[in-house]
């Protein structure tokens, strides 16, 4: 098989598909992926856009491996209707994300941005820092309850957040899970987010949670509440956040954003990253070292499966 990386990926892992012809294109802009793919029959992306305009110029393609877990930066409907099968490695850099979501929160609680900011200046005001909460007792509700809430509840529970959940595709009511972790369920969305202190969101992005988290939804938190984001910026109304900020002292951890630059260095402007309630990172979720390895594995696992004729994890 000729296969085409156009995102980095662990050359080391690359050993283990020996038989194939690999390529490494790593810097590959969805603008230029058309002009290349015509003869690969695997393509790999992380971040990379697969548009309509690559999936026309791709006439060998047969599979295309989405290097994660969220796949909405692939044309999947139309890579269907062309027979082009796409599947993601999902749950693999679960670990890495709710790490990051951990971090936030404690990063937010504590000001460390600022506070580490200030004293990289020589500023010792160390009663501006002296004013934190605290998290342990707080209550922390999880917006998506897949491979990354649970995760991240488990952290959570470490820390001793009272835990709250919300999902509306699975029942988790008696479950050995809930057992185990202790969680309240609810059923509505908006009785999730007057309940708690913490709100952290790990839905993926599709027509049903654009712009979910709004002005009506953000109007129920309360009063200083954070609310965490690693899923996908579009997730939120920006301008409702933006408003929640203002106006309701809302804090929030982001490593998503709206008008992300599509490639992996650029300029950005965004009036949300640079409110002073906001600390955020540049979407870097899953990028740690064990999560690459572990979903490079699972990319592996993907092809010896097309290849054995039993593909796992298609999603389109
Ligand atoms: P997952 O599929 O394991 O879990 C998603 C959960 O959301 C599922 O339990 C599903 O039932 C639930 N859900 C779907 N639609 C919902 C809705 N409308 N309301 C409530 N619940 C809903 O996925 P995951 O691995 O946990 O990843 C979640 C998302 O995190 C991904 O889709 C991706 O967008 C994002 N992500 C970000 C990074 C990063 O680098 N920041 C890395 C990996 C994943």
């Amino acid at each position: 098989m000729k296969i085409l990386f156009a995102d980095k990926f662990p050359v080391t892992k690359q050993n283990m598909l020996s038989q194939h012809e690999c390529h490494n294109q790593f810097d590959l802009s969805a603008d230029e992926l058309p002009t290349v793919i015509s003869n690969y029959e695997i393509l790999v992306v992380r971040s990379t856009k697969v548009t309509a305009q690559t999936l026309d110029a791709a006439k060998k393609l047969q599979l295309i491996i989405r290097a994660g877990a969220g796949t909405n930066t692939i044309d999947k409907a139309y890579a269907a209707e062309k027979g082009i099968a796409v599947c993601n490695t999902p749950g693999k850099n679960a670990t890495a994300v709710a790490e990051l979501a951990m971090g936030l929160i404690l990063a937010l609680d504590r000001r460390i941005p600022s506070a580490t900011a200030d004293l990289k200046q020589g500023i010792w005001n160390k009663k501006t820092y002296s004013v934190a909460d605290g998290i342990y007792g707080k209550s922390i509700g999880i917006v998506g309850f897949g491979a990354i809430g649970q995760k991240l509840a488990e952290r959570a529970k470490a820390f001793g957040l009272d835990l709250h959940i919300y999902d509306c595709n699975s029942d988790f009511n008696g479950s050995d899970l809930q057992k185990q972790l202790g969680f309240t369920i609810h059923a509505d969305m908006s009785d999730l987010f007057k309940s708690v202190d913490i709100i952290s969101l790990h839905v993926p992005l599709n027509e049903e949670t654009r712009g979910m988290i709004n002005a009506q939804i953000i109007a129920v938190m309360r009063d200083n509440a954070m609310l965490i984001n690693t899923s996908r910026g579009e997730i939120i109304d920006e301008t409702a956040l933006l408003d929640g900020l203002n106006n309701k002292g809302l804090r929030a951890g982001l490593d998503v954003f709206c008008n992300e630059p599509g490639s992996s260095s650029g300029t950005f402007d965004s009036e949300i990253a640079k409110h002073a309630n906001v600390i955020g990172t540049h979407h870097i979720g899953a990028s740690t070292h064990q999560a690459q390895l572990a979903v490079a594995e699972g990319v592996i696992d993907i092809i010896d499966s097309f290849i054995a004729g039993s593909l796992i994890h298609r999603v389109n």
